[in-house]
């Protein structure tokens, strides 16, 4: 009998056990915290042998293949040792491919993944076609495998599932963009983490599809140094490549996608999606969506009635003529410069949290044009008060949402923006980012 141990029993190891179970595979799920009781529930009623709170070696060593939840990094002694023993250690994408013919279409990047993947969704969710939106969102991609018959899955990839992958291949994969992000996953080497996020297209073959950003500088220098059977499909924010047959570009304030010999042409103000990334998720979402055939007028009418998605750029309310924008998801300098690129009015800015090496540099003509005053929302603010004193004068250190949203309230004049957009992670006063935008938008709310 085929043997699976699981290590990490969250959304995605949970799946596989259901996954592996229906598959006929002895499974074992070994957890080396707490298990979250919504988790231990569905264990305990598929009759799933698990333990928790630690990884007894020998049993984990009686698998045939182990599949690592993303969380688990690669470099500890227990995976080190799984794969001394010759068992192969997957990641859940890889395992529950296996078991579905339904066309894959994957998506990854640092920044833009979600909007971009429930952005396509909901255009082939218009068209009414049969689709499973699974990966880093909702339901895991093996327990909609295990209980859906879906004829198409988005799968929004964090660098991490790819890290597991062996022949795991989309028929379209999608990279929004790469930027420095979970170095401490990567050895601290920006090399490593470009091509974990190109594993992507490492099993592709002539008759699938790579859509990019050609604008990007280092996808642009991982194009010049490496080969892929796939089918390129670049968007850009400039002009027509030359060299390029079909992709996207801009012209006149419009995005001009050229693609299976078809032309689509659409306003970027008809788009609902704000600021200049987001035309970018617009474009590789509308070139997936036209590959797989659907009409123009979905497209179209998608692309302007999307609502968006919480915590990116999210209009919160406006008080006083000042609108409040929630943009909780901004973890990483990329996201809240594009976050600022779309600032139109004077910004009170709220930033910080813990920093994973952040290069503020990079933000500075942005502030200097649009930034007003600086929030900071976070345990250590020295960095930030240290790049930006010089060009802001207004800083005040918060240690909590209610007490940043009442500051950026008393500094805000009508017709200003207060933005949360922390370039930051959370965990220093919230429990993650999630709940640091719920809490300020209660704040705001409360005003
Ligand atoms: P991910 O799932 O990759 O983290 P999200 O769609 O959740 O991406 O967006 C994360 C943050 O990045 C948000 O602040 C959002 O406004 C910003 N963002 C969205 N798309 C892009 C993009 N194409 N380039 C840069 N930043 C983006």
């Amino acid at each position: 009998m085929n043997r699976i141990t699981i290590l990490g029993a969250g959304e995605s190891g949970v799946g596989t056990a259901i996954l592996a179970k229906k598959q006929g595979y002895a499974v074992f799920i070994s957890d080396k915290g707490k298990i979250a009781d919504k988790y231990k529930k569905v264990l305990l009623h598929n009759d799933l042998q698990f333990e928790e709170k630690k990884h007894s070696e020998a049993k984990i060593l009686e698998a045939n293949i182990v599949m690592k939840s993303p969380g688990i990094p690669d470099e500890i002694p227990l995976i080190k040792k799984i794969r001394d023993s010759g068992i192969a250690v997957i990641s859940e994408i890889e395992f529950a491919k296996q078991y579905t013919n339904a066309k894959l279409i994957g998506i990854t990047g640092s920044n833009g993944k979600t909007t971009t993947t429930l952005l396509l969704s909901h255009i082939l969710n218009k068209e009414n076609l049969n689709v499973g939106t699974a990966g880093n969102i909702g339901a895991s991609f093996a327990l909609q495998v295990a209980q859906q018959k879906y004829d198409l899955y988005v799968l929004e990839l964090s660098s991490f599932q790819l890290d597991g992958i062996i022949e795991f291949a989309p028929h379209i994969a999608i990279i929004t963009n790469i930027s420095p992000d979970h170095l401490d996953r990567y050895a601290y080497k920006y090399k490593n983490y470009v091509k974990a996020k190109f594993r992507i297209t490492k099993n592709q073959t002539e008759n699938d599809y790579l859509i990019y950003d050609a604008d990007d500088k280092a996808i642009k220098k991982w194009m010049q140094n490496n080969k892929t059977k796939a089918k390129l499909v670049p968007f850009t924010l400039g002009a027509k490549i030359k060299e390029s047959k079909e992709g996207a570009y801009v012209e006149d304030n419009k995005i001009i996608i050229e693609l299976n010999e078809n032309t689509f042409i659409m306003g970027i103000a008809n788009l609902a999606l704000l600021g200049k990334h987001n035309v970018k998720n617009a474009m590789a979402a509308t070139m997936a969506a036209t590959l797989l055939k659907v009409r123009k007028n979905t497209i179209r009418e998608s692309l302007s009635d999307f609502e968006g998605v919480e915590h990116r750029l999210e209009n919160v309310l406006k008080i006083n003529g000042v609108q409040y924008i929630n943009d909780s998801k901004a973890t990483n300098i990329n996201a809240t410069y594009y976050a600022l690129e779309s600032m139109e009015t004077p910004t009170v800015w709220i930033v910080g949290g813990i920093d994973k090496g952040n290069d503020y540099d990079e933000l500075l003509p942005y502030v200097n044009e649009k930034v007003k005053a600086i929030v900071c929302l976070g345990e250590d603010n020295a960095k930030i008060k240290a790049v930006f004193s010089n060009v802001i004068d207004l800083i005040v250190e918060t240690k909590g949402a209610e007490e940043a949203v009442k500051v950026a309230y008393k500094i805000a004049e009508k017709g200003d923006t207060v933005l949360l957009s922390p370039a930051c992670a959370s965990f220093d006063l919230f429990e993650n980012y999630e709940d640091r935008g719920r809490q300020f938008k209660a704040a705001v709310r409360r005003l």
